[in-house]
């Protein structure tokens, strides 16, 4: 326990060491960024591409779906997949915060859902999360449920680790992605108090089969409705 301590506490002193010696830079283009500029600067804020099409429609089942809604989508040079690639194995988990609010101020003024929804980041196995350092759907529920004034409820755990599903293909990614998640055993059973709606958050939505399987286990401890939001729709 001691020595995954102190392992944490290098990796910390390593990260702050490396904001001080090093220039910021767009977790987009990775220029240089300017003071005033924040994770990612502004010929990227202004490029990005808006995902204009509802990423339900790649379920089987789209209507099991409460709620769907991703927030970009690539565009010609493929700047928001970098952005997704900066939050994942970036030094900073701030800019997860960063692209969740960025994410639900653009997503509040659709005025769709109340606020007494509970957002439900997906989990990672232990071991990939000690290795990150953080889990980048978690950094991104706190930006989003800072801005939306939604609540976050840790529902969900991933029991076994598992590897990439980057090139798999859709009825491969089914088959390694069923019974990927489950409810936390630990949980106390108050989360759902005066919750409406869970809405399940995840930075990527390729195929959905990562989504339906947590959909799967969140069913069996939550009756309501369910929906998700992610910052990334990757259909190719
Ligand atoms: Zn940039």
């Amino acid at each position: 326990m001691a020595r995954r301590l102190d392992l944490h506490w290098t990796r910390e002193a390593g990260r702050a060491l490396e904001a001080v010696l090093l220039p910021r830079r767009c977790a987009s283009c990775h220029g240089v960024l300017t003071w005033e500029e924040r994770e990612w600067c502004g010929p990227c804020a202004f490029c990005l591409t808006r995902c204009p099409t509802d990423p339900r429609l790649r379920f089987d089942e789209p209507e099991n779906w409460d709620h769907g809604w991703a927030w970009l989508r690539n565009g010609p040079d493929r700047l928001e997949s970098r952005l997704v690639h900066s939050l994942k194995y970036g030094v900073r988990s701030e800019v997860g915060v960063r692209l969740g609010r960025a994410m639900a101020r653009e997503w509040l003024p659709l005025g769709i859902l109340p606020a007494h929804w509970t957002v439900v980041p997906i989990p990672l196995h232990r071991r990939k999360q000690r290795q990150r350092g953080f889990n980048q759907s978690e950094a991104l529920a706190r930006g989003w449920a800072e801005v939306t004034g939604m609540t976050i409820a840790d529902v969900l755990i991933r029991p076994r680790s598992g590897r990439s599903l980057t090139r798999l293909n859709r009825h491969q990614r089914i088959r390694r992605t069923q019974g990927l998640y489950a409810p936390d055993p630990n949980l106390d059973p108050t989360w759902m108090d005066g919750v409406e709606g869970c809405l399940l958050l995840d930075d990527v939505v390729t195929t959905g089969s990562t989504l339906a399987s947590a959909r799967d286990a969140l069913t069996s401890v939550w009756k309501g409705p369910i929906g998700f939001i992610t910052l990334l729709d990757a259909i190719r």
